[in-house]
């Protein structure tokens, strides 16, 4: 009977820890965690595009926030990551993945936040946020990620900056939740970066800033700023870059709020 016993335990142990995994890999435990009050309150006075929103599109945003507090690794460098701050990075994320209910960002596991804008080891330049793909690290200065709240409609928001630039990295990180950009979309929105980014660095007239010209993945970051800061001047001024990127984000700002 022991033998059968500690037979069993040597079997099932592997199993159980495959389902744990299986689980766990497939979000299965991290769906549904509600929102605190607290947490919800920050949501209401702050979060913009969350008041927007319809009940249900609000309840799908508030399980995103609850996500990444509770499951993202917060890391403040200098400074003490105060859960005001999670909740609004946080809807930061969920604001970009609205078209994306099941998303996680699954491949960043942390969030470091520095006070102000800092030195990376890795550029040696001074950033206000970044996020490196081999680590799974987005970093975010607090400083700059209030400023780009503070001044809604100047397409500059580190925060929408670097959450975009982490969801065009996991786009094409094999990982179970790649590759959900809709790849004909993303086709014709790669052939208006290759002629966008054309007029920009001839000096063209163009509806983003100069920084979008620096390549594809700075494109798309900036793009996201203008798109939601700036909907419906980017809509009049380029009609086929919003549009397209309506349609590869699965969202429209220029739409009037939900009353
Ligand atoms: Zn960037």
């Amino acid at each position: 009977m022991a033998r059968v016993l500690s037979y069993l335990v040597f079997i099932g142990g592997p199993i159980v820890l495959w389902v744990l995994w299986a689980a766990r890999s497939t979000g299965l435990f991290s769906r549904g965690i509600p929102l605190g009050i607290r947490e919800k309150a920050i949501l209401e006075k702050y979060a913009v595009q969350y008041q927007r929103l319809s009940p249900a599109a609000q309840h799908v945003f508030e399980q995103k926030v609850a996500h990444f507090v509770v499951e993202k690794q917060w890391v403040g460098v200098g400074i003490t990551v105060a859960l005001e701050m999670k909740v609004m990075i946080a809807a930061c994320a969920a604001q970009l993945l609205q078209g994306f209910p099941e998303l996680e960002l699954r491949h960043f596991t942390r969030i470091a936040v520095y006070p102000k804008a800092y030195r990376s080891h890795l550029t040696d330049r001074v950033h206000q946020g970044e996020v490196r793909p081999v680590t799974g690290l987005i970093i975010i200065s607090w400083e700059d990620f209030l400023r780009g709240y503070a001044h809604r409609h100047d397409a500059h928001n580190v925060g929408l900056h670097e959450m975009a630039h982490a969801l065009w990295f996991e786009n094409g990180i094999i990982n179970g939740e790649d590759h959900f950009f809709d790849a004909v979309v993303l086709a014709r929105w790669k052939g208006l970066t290759v002629e966008e980014t054309s007029r920009i660095r001839r000096g063209k007239e163009s509806p983003l800033r100069d920084y979008a010209g620096t390549n594809e993945a700075e494109f798309f970051a900036v793009a996201v700023e203008y798109f939601f800061e700036r909907p419906k001047a980017f809509k009049e001024t380029s009609p086929a870059l919003f549009d397209c990127l309506s349609e590869l984000l699965r969202t429209d700002p220029s739409a009037p709020p939900v009353p």
